[in-house]
């Protein structure tokens, strides 16, 4: 009897009280059973476990749209962005009318105030937390997975999945999205005009499958999916929520079914993924200075990283340097370069 009375209170903090992060903060450990509740409209909620929210309106438009975020636990702005959104759709001022899932991904970690417990979880999906021994992260990379992949449950509709970061360096293009690599399906201009919307003006095209979040729901369930970077990382309460506006502006349009914000093509600049540089040996260094900017440049043939013997250098034309981060384990990315590219007839 106490034990259920005390799973109604947990669940009315979020109903009453309207706030997931709060909640998700209290109790990050693992729920024993889903929860709903039925906004006075008819939306039904249900809190599918930790931080994990889905939101069904009565009669949803044509969209199931997933906004994850904590994926990275200490990326706070994406997290109290997505909760703002979760509130005022629980306050009734913003009406949500497409299917929505909202998902805060390393739980443990956003309690911590880290980027991760144990591994970088943006490198467990696609199956990848199946492989080795299990833990916490591998767990709930595979129930983050596992709820995407029930919400996803009607084909003919359309699928969107934005996943939310901040970034730990400074950079010279303040926010930026990675577009995963689709083979066989043409890059989405509508989608590049959508980010812009978000204020995200400079999209990296990526051409090689990955185990990162946005890459499973484009490969897994053909989402127009992204990994979206919002700008630097601060500790909760700590971020001006005004540099995060029109993204929350059109997020808010988009869940109401309002027509978005869509500028010109001319205002994104979009480079193509050059080189993924991989991490083999334990002294692998970079030759630029580490607080170096996201997007610096580079002359062709200029020595970015010793990893052993190799030398990874500039191939013939400059690249610019995103993500680099030397401390990464073993086998996994520590550098992606990039290079201006044209929006082409690989686009439509
Ligand atoms: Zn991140």
């Amino acid at each position: 009897m106490a034990a259920t009375r005390k799973k109604q209170l947990e669940c009315d903090v979020l109903f009453e009280h309207q706030d997931l992060l709060a909640l998700t903060l209290a109790h990050p450990q693992p729920r024993k059973q889903p929860q709903s509740r039925t906004l006075k409209d008819g939306t039904r909620l249900t809190l599918i476990d930790s931080g994990i929210l889905a939101i069904e309106p009565l009669r949803p438009g044509d969209s199931d749209i997933v906004l994850s975020c904590g994926v990275h636990g200490n990326e706070t702005a994406p997290i109290e962005l997505v909760n703002d959104l979760v509130n005022a759709i629980i306050s009734g001022e913003l009406v949500c009318r497409q299917r929505l899932l909202v998902q805060l991904g390393n739980t443990e970690a956003m309690v911590k105030g880290t980027r991760g417990v144990q591994e970088n979880m943006n490198r467990l999906f696609s199956g990848a937390h199946a492989r080795g021994e299990s833990n916490p992260e591998k767990a709930r990379a595979a129930l983050l997975e596992q709820t995407v992949r029930d919400f996803y449950n009607q084909s003919g509709r359309k699928r969107f999945h934005y996943d939310l970061h901040t970034a730990i360096r400074d950079s010279q293009r303040e926010k930026f999205a990675v577009y995963p690599y689709r083979p066989g399906r043409a890059w989405s201009i509508e989608q590049i005009r959508f980010l812009a919307g978000c204020g995200v003006e400079t999209i990296l095209l990526s051409h090689s499958p990955t185990t990162t979040y946005s890459y499973y729901s484009s490969n897994e369930f053909g989402a127009d999916a992204f990994t979206v970077e919002l700008g630097k990382v601060y500790p909760f309460g700590q971020n001006e929520m005004s540099r995060f506006e029109a993204c929350r502006k059109q997020l808010s349009r988009l869940i109401a079914a309002q027509p978005l914000e869509y500028p010109p093509l001319a205002q994104s600049v979009v480079f193509d993924v050059c080189q993924v540089v991989n991490k083999h040996h334990e002294g692998f260094r970079f030759s630029f200075d580490d607080a170096q900017a996201n997007f610096s440049e580079y002359p062709p043939g200029t020595l970015l990283a010793q990893d052993g013997d190799t030398e990874v250098r500039v191939g013939a034309v400059a690249e610019s340097i995103v993500f680099p981060n030397a401390k990464v384990a073993l086998g996994q990315r520590a550098l992606l370069t990039v290079v201006p590219t044209a929006i082409d007839d690989r686009f439509e």
